[in-house]
Parts: C-alpha cells; structure tokens; sequence
C-alpha cells in the first residue's frame, strides 16, 4: 500500500506556505515510479512555489517491494538523537517495529514484521539494491512463488 498524506508547510527559506504531499509508505510494485524518485532523491522534496527552494523532508517512511518481498523502514536519526517519544512508539526495545497485535497478516506477508530499518536515505537505497541484486542472482531459489 502506498500512503500519502498532505499537509500545509512553510517554506524553510522565505516562509511561504503552500500544500504539498508526502508519502508514508511506498509500494514500489504498485508504483514503480515512487521507487526512481526516491533514487533520485526525489521523494518528499519540497519545491518552494515561491523562491524555488528545494529541500527533502526528513520523514518516517516504509519501502515495500512485494514482488521481491522485502520492506525497509526509514527512521530519520533526528529521532533518535532527540531520544523522541515517537521513536519509542514506533520501535520495540529489541530495535524491531512495534507492530499492533490486532495485525495479523498472511504468511507469505511475514516479512513485513521485520522490515529492515535504516537511519538514513542513502543506506536505504543502498540496502534496496543489495536487496535486488540478491534477487536477480537467486532468481530460481525463490519460495514464495
Ligand atoms: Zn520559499
């Protein structure tokens, strides 16, 4: 499921306030797209309507690939260095999602319990195509199909 969610902000340079929308969770099967702006660093960048400025909003955010069955959560390290209750609400004490017990998903969908949680944007790209390339080189191994 890809999530997006709009919100009213200001412009961090001239204060200018405009909509724009952020995505919370990604589904890149679904939308391929998301996936190259993300590549880009593209994803939940601002553009100021006004002044032109640019800059990539440090949100929480969750890549999904259901074809390859992976999942990676983004936890912005902002969060971590200001010790954020949000942090504490989203992560168990053993570094894992807090997920509620009242989700309960199918089998083949249980790897989306333990998403692979990354602090930082590049790592998570990264960490997608290692991913990939795993994929591609056990291609005939996949159980799941
Ligand atoms: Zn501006």
């Amino acid at each position: 499921m890809t999530i997006r969610e709009e919100q009213i902000m200001g412009c961090p340079s001239c204060g200018h306030k405009q909509k724009v929308g952020f995505y919370q969770a990604i589904n890149v099967k679904l939308n391929p797209e998301l996936k190259e702006r993300l590549f880009r660093g593209e994803l939940n960048l601002y553009k100021c309507e006004k002044c032109g400025n640019r800059a990539v909003v440090d949100l929480v955010f969750l890549y999904h690939d259901a074809d390859k069955h992976f999942c990676v959560q983004y936890c912005p390290f902002d969060l971590v260095a200001q010790r954020s209750d949000k942090l504490s609400n989203m992560y168990t004490v053993e570094g894992k999602l807090n997920i509620p017990a009242n989700i309960r998903l199918p089998e083949t969908a249980h790897y989306m319990y333990e998403p692979h949680i990354v602090l930082s944007l590049d790592e998570m790209i990264r960490y997608v195509q290692f991913r990939e390339a795993l994929y591609e080189k056990h291609a005939d191994k996949k159980k799941w199909h």
